[in-house]
């Protein structure tokens, strides 16, 4: 039998509370301004088993923005529209010893890394069809569609802070489109700012990691997006660069898919079972939840999930 199976509330409970303190080794993103608000001692962890039960600890109402786990779902939006190859030749599916908001060879191959760091997701999103904010509408449908809550929105309040001072963003986005990988005009980068701050829970995020992780299915079993190419896409680039220049290390010790957000999310897949979601705002060098990666190293090594073992 699956020990994921095993998992109770108890458990999850057990290891909130061991690791509720290691917020205090970390820092909260302040770099967008309304980030820097958050409370760095709020903390929930949820699972989805693969029955599709949900399982949720601590602040489980709490709201904070996605911010970079979008990008899972922007990659699978673009990947459907143009396939895998056009996205992808844009950019590359290289690792990285570099941060998220980093330019990385853009100055030197001319084109991003990836699309789970900044400049990479900036494209992606860019390649979405449609005009003015409807690829944003797309990500948030795809993200309603996926954990079955229609009441998902984004944070104007965060998206305009994020507008305000996204100066490194907005410079990528620029020598994106001098160098002829993208058309158009700043709507397309307000679409990025936008699904960065799309608010969600812990719970939300286990079910989109819960999709990834099987052949994006939903966890009730609706199938109509099913594909084990997309999930196979989406996990690999998960665990090369989804915790950034944390990735490395993070595979090592976690061995999962994972994708971390700035707004103190944390989102794992376990192929082919469970899904699991984190929060803690406080990060890390790298831009990881501390505490959230802590939780999930504990439920790794308690149920022995970690791939490579
Ligand atoms: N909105 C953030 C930015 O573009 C996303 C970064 C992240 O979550 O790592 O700076």
């Amino acid at each position: 039998t699956d020990v994921t199976q095993t998992i109770t509330t108890q458990m999850l409970s057990s290891i909130l509370e061991d690791n509720r303190e290691f917020y205090k080794q970390g820092v909260v993103a302040d770099y967008i301004p309304e980030l820097g608000k958050m409370d760095p001692k709020a903390i929930a962890f949820s699972v989805v088993k693969h029955n599709g039960e949900v399982i949720n600890v601590g602040d489980v109402q709490k709201r904070f923005t996605i911010q970079s786990i979008s990008k899972t779902v922007a990659l699978m939006i673009a990947v459907q529209e143009r396939g895998e190859k056009d996205v992808l030749d844009k950019m590359g599916y290289y690792g990285t010893n570099m941060p998220f908001n980093h330019f990385a060879n853009l100055e030197t191959t001319g084109k991003p890394l990836n699309p789970m760091m900044n400049a990479g997701a900036i494209l992606t999103t860019g390649l979405i069809e449609g005009e003015g904010d409807k690829p944003l509408q797309k990500i948030l449908d795809m993200i309603r569609y996926i954990t079955k809550d229609n009441s998902i929105e984004y944070s104007e309040k965060v998206y305009l802070s994020e507008k305000e001072t996204g100066h490194r963003n907005r410079g990528m986005f620029y020598l994106m489109k001098n160098n002829g990988l993208i058309e158009g005009t700043e709507d397309k980068l307000d679409n990025y700012f936008r699904q960065c701050s799309i608010e969600v829970t812990a719970e939300h995020l286990a079910k989109i990691g819960y999709f990834f992780a099987n052949q994006c299915v939903r966890y009730d079993g609706d199938d109509r997006y099913k594909s084990s190419e997309m999930s196979k896409l989406i996990q690999s680039q998960m665990l090369i660069a989804g915790m950034y220049d944390g990735s490395g290390e993070y595979a090592r010790n976690v061995g999962l898919p994972s994708k971390s957000g700035v707004g103190g999310g944390i989102m794992v897949s376990v192929p082919g079972r469970i899904g699991v979601g984190a929060f803690s705002a406080s990060l890390d060098a790298s831009g990881n939840s501390v505490a959230g990666y802590h939780m999930i190293l504990d439920l790794v090594n308690k149920l022995d999930l970690n791939l490579f073992k």
